[in-house]
């Protein structure tokens, strides 16, 4: 369910404790599907509860992965360096 805060940011519930979130952006690391190569993938959204650490959703991860086994990761119109 999504709330906003006062200054118009998306509030998200977190998945791990089910206290409120914000939506923001994370960098990360990830291994491409063959294993060979790691890519890093900048300004991933991501969910970032004041409780817990920063973490990417399942669904965004999902994205990630496909887009990476399709080697078409420019298409998630994110940032990434190899
Ligand atoms: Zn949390």
């Amino acid at each position: 369910m999504k709330k906003k805060t006062p200054k118009g940011e998306n509030m998200v519930e977190c998945i791990w404790c089910g206290k409120e979130a914000n939506e923001g952006v994370k960098n990360c690391y990830w291994i491409t599907p063959d294993g060979k190569k790691t890519v890093e993938i900048l300004s991933i959204p991501a969910i970032i509860c004041p409780h817990c650490e920063p973490y990417v959703s399942d669904e965004i991860t999902q994205k990630i992965e496909e887009a990476l086994y399709l080697n078409d990761i420019a298409a998630l119109g994110l940032k990434f360096s190899l």
